[in-house]
């Protein structure tokens, strides 16, 4: 084996272990920087390479193929349901019932926690992920093997050889602390939230592009599997193994020997389930023993050797202090209810969500009423219901805000909207420092020694009122603020001068156009280019880019169609920010020759020979250095070798010339 196979090899193990020991085990054992850099040397090989090309490489996990349309497959065993109960009676009576049918009494239960995600099936053949599908009907759901591949608690090799083939079942799961920076960043962009934990993990799993996927924290929990005939003899047995062969499997679950056990169980994770990083809304008991299973079967719809038992969701009752609002930087407004302190699964409540207008009109909610607040997946509770019998004999129905709280312009409600809108956007004190406290924030200009509270100080003071005027800021204003000595000011300033050099993509991020959010952000600077190209684009333009809807280009349209957005960016350009993608950036970014590998070969008259494998790779393809049967073009220039050409006639590879080459790409 050649030194570099060598060290692909060895790259490969040393990121699958090491994304094991992060993702399953949560030990890791490298820092991210040195896991990062490991991966990056992968990748530069794998490209260089890639005639070592391996589709359990841990490079897939960052994603990137598209999938327009998912296929429809058949499940190999369908994916039941579960039938529910809701109490120990319930429970009691199934127990009963099995035993009868079982004509015995000696058997075990294995107790797991009922995850709250979407179902997946896994097929994996000879150690190998083959498929991921979702359940669908039962019978057929949707391949989404690109998607899953992203998510790092998915083996795609397994770790321990297990040959044959089966289809492992488990649940994609969006753990708490991920859906609550998700939501942070999409409050940041002023877009509407998600609702919760389980829609998000099922709506990222039919997302079209992959990269986008790998983004987002899914994570994924084994509880069964089907087609290992006589492999295993309990349920047990089949969750320690499942561990083994690197999957994650939760430490939660419990072999019960008696119902009593398996109560027990129930009790314990009903008080104690919101101290797990995810959610979960239940518990399934199983037969423990395969054989039992196996005699009990199936009902049309769910397995009799299975029950789920559904914990009940935890409410409380408290008073409704008041009603208060706050304006986002988009000039949302969002009702916020204030309460009596109250203890609800664990915590201490004193706000609750009112999520608008609506919500509060359905509920007749008002200050001074008792009302029930639920927790969910969301960070804040919500208000669920008021308890009308104790309503105070005159108390006001809420008459919703008319005018913003903070700068008394009247608001706005555009149709088909659920939120009203402060339109003071330039006067409006929380939408002005809002807006340059996204500016600066990390994931857009990234500025160094300017935080929220140096903003809100230099708003006061008078020194900024919009983003272009951190560009003009100096050191003799800044001096005499408090809290400001001189090292801090350099460091302000050397911040802001550095923000000169932040690549255009997160520049346009940072401008705050409503729905532009990160990936969207980056998604038009590499279709357009340029702010001049973008500014120029019309509605119709904008959708032609792929996942940019309606919603996007209109808002991107209004933003750059207002006189004020439109000066705020000329001086941005006067100050030295980026506007335009660097010209290397500019030619890269498609999938054209995706899933290509070419051989460039001889001299050539337009492109130079490196400059053609430049364009290769800058459009998805791979450059290999020599022809082989997994070859799919040889590009050839003048004076090509002759056993080039050969050998490219043995495997039936397709001979193309500079100018097909370029043809491929239009
Ligand atoms: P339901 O959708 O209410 O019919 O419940 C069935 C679903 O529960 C299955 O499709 C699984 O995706 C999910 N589930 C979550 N955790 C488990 C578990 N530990 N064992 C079996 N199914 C589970
Ligand atoms: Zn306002």
């Amino acid at each position: 084996m050649s030194t570099v196979a060598q060290e692909i090899e060895l790259l490969r193990k040393e990121l699958q272990e090491h994304n094991y020991r992060y993702y399953v085990l949560d030990e890791p054992q490298i820092s991210d920087f040195e896991f990062d850099m490991k991966l990056k040397r992968l990748q530069a090989l794998e490209t260089a390479h890639p005639e070592y090309y391996d589709p359990t490489s841990p490079t897939l996990r960052v994603g990137g193929a598209v999938t327009k349309n998912f296929n429809t497959v058949r499940h190999e065993t369908p994916m039941y349901s579960l039938d529910n109960s809701y109490s120990v009676e319930e429970l009691i009576e199934w127990e009963q019932r099995i035993q009868r049918l079982l004509g015995t009494v000696d058997l075990s239960f294995t107790c797991e926690l009922k995850y709250d995600g979407a179902s997946i099936s896994l097929t994996y053949e000879d150690n190998i992920l083959q498929r991921a599908v979702t359940r669908g009907d039962g019978i057929q759901g949707d391949d989404i093997t690109t998607n899953v591949k992203t998510i790092r608690s998915v083996p795609l090799r397994l770790k321990v050889p297990f040959p044959g083939r089966f289809e492992f079942r488990g649940e994609i799961i969006l753990p708490l602390e991920g859906f609550t920076k998700m939501n942070e960043q999409r409050l940041a962009n002023g877009e509407d939230l998600y609702m919760n934990p389980r829609n998000t993990a099922s709506g990222s799993l039919k997302l079209q592009d992959s990269s986008v996927v790998a983004e987002r924290p899914l994570d994924c929990l084994i509880y069964g599997v089907t087609g290992t005939g006589n492999t295993f003899t309990t349920q047990w047995d089949f969750l320690e193994t499942a561990r083994k062969l690197g999957f994650k499997v939760p430490n939660t679950a419990r072999v019960c020997m008696t119902m009593k056990e398996v109560l027990e169980f129930l009790e314990y994770w009903d008080a104690h389930r919101h101290e797990l990083p995810y959610e979960t809304d239940g518990v399934v008991v199983k037969v423990n023993e395969l054989r039992f299973q196996e005699e009990l079967g199936y009902t049309s719809k769910a397995p009799r050797w299975a029950i789920a038992y559904k914990f009940k969701s935890e409410q409380a009752l408290t008073r409704l202090r008041f009603i208060s609002y706050q304006v986002g930087r988009t000039g949302a407004i969002t009702p916020v209810a204030n309460l009596e302190p109250v203890l609800l699964a664990g915590t201490t409540v004193k706000r609750a969500s009112l999520h608008n207008a609506d919500q509060i009109a359905r509920l007749d909610v008002r200050e001074g009423d008792m009302v029930y607040v639920e927790k969910g997946g969301e960070i804040i509770p919500k208000i669920t219901a008021v308890d009308l019998s104790q309503r105070p004999p005159d108390i006001d129905p809420t008459h919703y805000i008319t005018q913003c709280p903070e700068c008394h312009t009247p608001l706005v409600r555009e149709a088909g909207e659920a939120q009203h809108f402060c339109p003071n956007d330039t006067g409006c004190p929380p939408q002005i420092t809002g807006r340059i406290q996204h500016f600066i924030s990390r994931k857009a200009m990234d500025i160094d020694g300017l935080g929220s509270e140096t903003v809100e100080l230099l708003f006061q003071q008078g020194l900024i009122r919009n983003y272009a005027d951190l560009y003009t800021l100096t050191k003799a204003e800044l001096l005499p603020l408090d809290r400001m000595a001189e090292k801090s000011v350099n460091n302000l300033l050397d911040g802001i001068a550095a923000s000169r050099k932040v690549p255009f993509e997160k520049v346009l991020f940072a401008l705050g156009i409503r729905f532009v959010g990160e990936t969207v952000a980056k998604k038009l600077a590499r279709a357009f280019g340029s702010i001049e190209a973008l500014m120029a684009a019309r509605v119709e333009d904008l959708i032609e880019v792929d996942e940019i809807g309606e919603r996007i280009a209109r808002s991107v349209v209004d933003f750059f169609s207002d006189p004020v957005k439109q000066e705020l960016v000329r001086r941005l350009q006067s100050y030295g920010l980026r506007f335009e993608l660097d010209p290397e950036q500019l030619q890269r970014g498609t999938d054209l020759l995706k899933g290509k590998i070419f051989v460039v070969s001889g001299v050539f008259v337009g492109l130079s020979r490196e400059e053609l494998k430049k364009r290769i790779e800058e459009n998805g393809g791979k450059v290999a250095s020599s022809v082989s049967s997994k070859t799919s073009y040889l590009v050839a220039g003048d004076k090509m070798g002759p056993s080039k050409r050969e050998k490219a006639e043995k495997f039936g590879v397709s001979i193309i010339s500079e100018n097909e080459f370029l043809a491929l790409l239009e």
